[in-house]
């Protein structure tokens, strides 16, 4: 990667941030709950069918570059038609976004994990990534997405912040519907994995922060929208304070009972908020590690 100018759009390679800046109720039923306990007991029940090396990189996807050449035959065709499969189980869920769904179908969620988890990447669980961490459920991944999106402004998001970048799949995923995605993590060698794992996707409007998320951004603040990964007892106000008038954050909510939370901001010092639906994250912790 040779670009060395810090504007929009960029390669991925010249925009990752080295330093360690630290920096009225609607009722949706809660039949889909995110849980990360069900990526362990998966990984248990299916540790060694991973898929192939190739097929980690076979897959071409439309909007981006093809990391390595096509491997001839049928194994990108299966992980498209799998992929295919886990959208329709998602709209199925009551996901009625397309432009979420279309980005959901596009991003190959099996080249974000560990070969050996691989062949689960298309269930409909969060799985495990390392340093007690997961990748979200892919349900609650276009579920916060979608609310975000339903904004009042055609879905128009020019900048947004995600909270936890884990893997970097969700920000994958945010960067089709978004101008420009930044989203941070506070566990050191996440944030490396989740370089090493879009590096090859080539996706220019992503950019990777080190830090503790709560305390946002502001140095690029405000945010048209902000997704939290990880679940603390009460939304830091520091990510209230960087949405944009007319921003819509959400963010699982809770300890051991988490909902999750839309939070718009009407104007300068005013918020309403709904819950929306059971869910289950990794907790929000401060600091870095
Ligand atoms: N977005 C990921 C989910 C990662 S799990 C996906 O695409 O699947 C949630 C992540 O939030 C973990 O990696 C965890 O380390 C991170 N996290 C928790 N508290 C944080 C904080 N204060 N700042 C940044 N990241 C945080």
């Amino acid at each position: 990667m040779t670009a060395k100018t810090k504007r929009f759009p960029l390669q991925l390679a010249s925009v990752v941030d080295k330093s360690s800046r630290t920096g009225h109720s609607e009722s949706v039923s809660s039949r889909n709950v995110a849980t990360p306990q069900t990526a362990t007991q998966n990984a248990a029940r299916n540790g060694g069918r991973g898929l192939s090396q190739s097929d980690r990189h076979g897959p071409t996807v439309a909007g981006y570059a093809q990391p390595h050449a096509a491997v001839p035959g049928s194994v990108p065709m299966i992980s498209a038609a799998v992929r295919k499969a886990m959208v329709a189980r998602i709209a199925k869920q009551g996901v009625k976004d397309a432009k979420v769904l279309a980005a959901m179908e596009a991003v190959p969620r099996h080249l974000f994990m560990e070969p050996a988890l691989a062949s689960q990447a298309y269930i409909d669980a969060s799985l495990p990534i390392g340093y007690h961490q997961t990748i979200s459920q892919p349900y609650i991944v276009a579920r916060m997405i979608e609310v975000m999106r339903d904004n009042g402004q055609a879905g128009v998001l020019n900048r947004v912040l995600e909270i936890g970048t884990g893997c970097g799949y969700q920000a994958a995923v945010l960067s089709l519907v978004a101008k420009e995605v930044y989203s941070i993590e506070r566990i050191k060698p996440l944030h490396e994995l989740a370089k090493t794992n879009l590096r090859p996707l080539r996706i220019a409007n992503i950019r990777l922060h080190y830090g503790d998320g709560m305390l946002g951004f502001p140095k690029v603040a405000p945010f048209d929208g902000i997704i939290l990964a990880a679940a603390g007892l009460e939304v830091p106000q520091a990510l209230l304070d960087q949405m944009t008038i007319g921003g819509r954050l959400v963010a699982p909510v809770g300890g051991r009972h988490q909902v999750l939370q839309l939070i718009e901001r009407v104007s300068k010092f005013e918020w309403s908020s709904r819950t929306l639906e059971d869910c289950h994250f990794v907790p929000l912790r401060s600091g870095t590690v």
